[in-house]
């Protein structure tokens, strides 16, 4: 514990800043420095909160002037505001936890209601609990349509927030290419075919096994492929592709190693130039009229370079307004293994 002096108590209620040249002059004074000859009290303010006393004594000549006063005062005009700024981080922090537990806890409590509501929708609509009309049956299926996009919504705020609290962790494995560009296409073939979309994979069958968390990388191809697919317009093309890059430079050239560099192109309604800067921020949407006709949070691109960032990769894009859009990315390839003598 360390006694408050008498001058560290005046300067508290006054709010001014003081040197005492002798502090035996002083009657206010309580030593702390054994041997103290002089003294510099100055209150670091925030407002007209005092956030800190900075005390500074010395048991030496020279004695503390008001010339190394008006030093001090300066050095501690900057490490108030150093030191407020630390505070305000530190209570954002505090802030941004609880509103992450609350998403996360909000999160969980939906997810039972919904596979309810999904669970008894789709059984009504298949007809077990009884022959339906076909008002009731497409009233049931737009059920089921809203129940999907809230489930959406829940899987993607909640992984948003563990990225942002850097609480997702990568199970990263050695991955083939071609097996997960096929489990990222078979689900969405229905929807694209029914928009007359065409679509290529262009990946070479000899391309080496990535280093990857197989589930987070069909996330971000599917989210790519699914943005692909609703921002085309009908008989766009949308193409998957994928090639060996042996040299993966980022922005500042580091080389991070060989990787598989992948690609989904459309060309359906690009992305201009103003919004490309915006992109990947957190619930970013164009303004673009045709683009907001499709449903969506813009949290996909944001969920999706934080996992690519999280395997070592890069991503990028390349875009032109009413031209379509090229998403790229890189995954680093998986370890050679030890060869076994
Ligand atoms: P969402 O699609 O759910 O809105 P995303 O984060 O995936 O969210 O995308 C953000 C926005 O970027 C979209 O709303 C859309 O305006 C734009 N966008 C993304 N992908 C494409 C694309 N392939 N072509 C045109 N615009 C795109």
């Amino acid at each position: 514990f360390w006694p408050i002096s008498g001058i560290v108590a005046r300067v508290m209620r006054t709010r001014q800043a003081e040197v005492v040249p002798d502090v035996s002059f002083d009657p206010n004074y309580t030593r702390s420095l054994r041997g103290s000859l002089s003294q510099i009290t100055i209150p670091m303010l925030s407002g007209k909160e005092i956030n800190a006393i900075l005390v500074l004594e010395t048991n030496r000549e020279p004695r503390l002037s008001l010339v190394d006063l008006a030093f001090a005062q300066r050095l501690a005009e900057h490490a108030s505001i150093a030191i407020a700024n630390a505070q305000y981080n530190a209570e954002l922090t505090v802030a941004n936890n609880s509103k992450s537990e609350f998403v996360s806890f909000v999160a969980h409590e939906l997810k039972n209601p919904m596979t309810s509501i999904q669970g008894y929708a789709a059984a009504m609509s298949s007809g077990m609990t009884g022959q339906i009309n076909d008002q009731q049956k497409s009233f049931l299926d737009t059920i089921l349509k809203n129940v999907e996009r809230l489930s959406t919504l829940v899987t993607d705020l909640n992984d948003v927030t563990r990225l942002q609290t850097n609480n997702m962790a990568m199970e990263l494995a050695p991955q083939a290419v071609l097996p997960l560009i096929e489990d990222t296409l078979r689900p969405l073939e229905q929807q694209i075919e029914g928009k007359h979309q065409h679509v290529t994979v262009d990946a070479p069958a000899d391309l080496p096994l990535i280093h990857a968390d197989k589930n987070r990388l069909l996330q971000v191809l599917t989210n790519l492929t699914s943005n692909a697919y609703k921002y085309t317009p009908e008989g766009g093309a949308i193409t998957l592709k994928a090639r060996l890059r042996e040299r993966n430079l980022d922005s500042k050239n580091r080389d991070l190693g060989p990787a598989v560099h992948f690609t989904v192109a459309d060309t359906g309604l690009g992305i201009s130039e103003a919004d490309q800067k915006k992109l990947f921020t957190t619930y970013f949407r164009s303004t673009n009229p045709e683009a907001l006709e499709q449903p969506g949070t813009g949290l996909g691109l944001t969920i999706t370079r934080e996992i690519i960032l999280k395997h070592g990769g890069l991503l990028w894009i390349e875009s032109e307004l009413g031209k379509g859009t090229q998403f790229h990315f890189t995954i680093p390839l998986a370890p050679e293994p030890v060869p076994t003598p």
